[in-house]
């Protein structure tokens, strides 16, 4: 996502000390009010940081205050630094990107940055400034009148302080200060894997993507386990999956992908007669095998795109009796949001598109003409009993492959080990 290469400042240029080079300043939301569990939490998110740009060369991190992050590179060019900062608007637990000058920190060192980056504006402006070091030679509001004063001098902008067409920021911080303008707007939320482990049911379709995100985005680190129709189907939706996790492994970098072929358990369940009941129970199937893998991945929930009415399987009778197929809590994260919400944050975190591609579902092949809405625990679970599907489900799992698909520009290794027991170790 190139959003915030539009909005960055006009470039002025670094200075020999290498002050005066760009970087990117990140304001954090929730995660300041973490209280005594902090520095946990920053550590979480320095690592996520450092995760994201692995591929991009060693970068700096560093935290200013509680709320405040600054990512350097130093030597990196300007269009490098734009693709940090792009990178870290899919980091979670970050609200907002600025790509910025650090400066001198003294006041004609920062006003000559300052006013080059007005350079070219239309409209009105209004000047921000801080300080976390209250030593500095001026107050905030003594160092914005200043630099506005010097603005109007250059450029003749009308000052306007609410709702200003151009804002120029300044925060002098303890050794250095930093200048910019417009930002981009983070994805907010958690850094990942602060809240634990989940497991997501991937189907190729729009919904549970945008349910992986979500939680992602509440601090859960997640696996995605996907049921192709294979040997019965072709291997798209497969593809699918992967393309789909490789974009979501932007918002939590490591992701793990493992493929069920489910065909053949599919065929067992509609030989068994059941008819109405067989979407029910296949998703019951389903959720067995994910509950057997994440016990082996230490996953503490599932996570299903369901959302309430959407489809006949989405019933509150049929949520009940899924629920009932498992001990671990399933999460739904998007069962209160309509369709066009949905796909509104679909196409937002880029895996519309992917969705939408053409394949053959698994549940679609061997679908009963009529589906029954108000399933029946009890028939359920005659019906498993019948089919030893707890056995299956076990089973399953040993057939599952894994894939590691990566959005960082790494070489992927020779050859993958793709064997579940190889994922575990990992
Ligand atoms: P989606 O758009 O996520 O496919 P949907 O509206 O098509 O959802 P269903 O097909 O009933 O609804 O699936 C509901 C949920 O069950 C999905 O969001 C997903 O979590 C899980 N699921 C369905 N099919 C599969 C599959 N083939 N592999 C893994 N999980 C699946
Ligand atoms: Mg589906």
């Amino acid at each position: 996502m190139s959003a915030s290469l539009e909005s960055a400042p006009v470039p002025v240029g670094g200075t020999a000390d290498g002050l005066g080079e760009l970087c990117v300043l990140m304001k954090l939301g929730e995660i300041v009010l973490k209280g005594s569990n902090r520095k946990l939490f920053e550590r979480r998110l320095h690592n996520n940081i450092r995760a994201s740009v692995r591929d991009l060369g060693e970068v700096r991190v560093s935290q200013r205050g509680s709320g405040v992050i600054i990512v350097r590179r130093p030597g990196a060019s300007d269009i490098e630094v734009a693709e940090i900062a792009d990178r870290m608007a899919n980091v979670m637990g970050v609200v907002w990107v600025h790509l910025v000058r650090r400066v001198p920190k003294d006041t004609a060192s920062i006003t000559d940055v300052a006013v080059r980056s007005m350079e070219g504006r239309e409209g009105s402006f209004a000047v921000r400034a801080r300080r976390r070091d209250k030593r500095f030679e001026m107050t905030s509001s003594e160092l914005a009148g200043y630099l506005g004063s010097e603005i109007v001098k250059a450029y003749g902008y009308p000052v306007k302080l609410k709702r200003p067409d151009n804002t120029l920021y300044v925060e002098v911080d303890k050794d250095e200060a930093f200048v910019f303008t417009d930002g981009t707007p983070g994805q907010g939320g958690l850094p990942a894997g602060m809240s634990g482990r989940g497991l997501v049911l991937m189907s190729g379709g729009i919904d549970s993507p945008v349910a992986a995100h979500r939680m992602i985005r509440r601090g859960l680190k997640v696996d995605f386990l996907h049921f192709s129709g294979m040997p019965f189907t072709g291997p798209e939706s497969i593809y699918k999956a992967y393309s789909l996790v490789r974009q979501l492994d932007r918002y939590q970098v490591g992701s793990r992908l493992f493929v069920v072929p489910f065909g053949k358990a599919q065929q067992q369940l509609k030989s068994s007669g059941i008819e109405r009941l067989q979407i029910v129970a296949q998703r019951r199937l389903m959720l067995k095998t994910a509950e057997v893998l994440a016990d082996d991945l230490k996953a503490e929930c599932l996570i299903t795109g369901d959302a309430l009415g959407q489809v006949s399987s989405q019933t509150m009778a049929n949520l009940t009796a899924l629920d009932d197929a498992v001990d671990l809590p399933i999460l739904r994260p998007l069962i209160g949001m309509d369709k066009t919400e949905i796909m509104d944050q679909a196409r937002r975190i880029g895996t519309l598109a992917i969705s939408e591609l053409p394949d053959e579902d698994c549940c679609t092949m061997l679908t009963p003409r009529q589906v029954e809405t108000a399933a029946k625990i009890p028939d359920l679970r005659q019906i498993e009993k019948r089919l030893d599907a707890e056995e299956l489900a076990e089973y399953l799992v040993t057939t599952a492959q894994v894939h590691k698909p990566s959005f960082l520009g790494e070489a992927a290794p020779a050859r993958l080990d793709t064997s579940r027991a190889a994922a575990v170790r990992a």
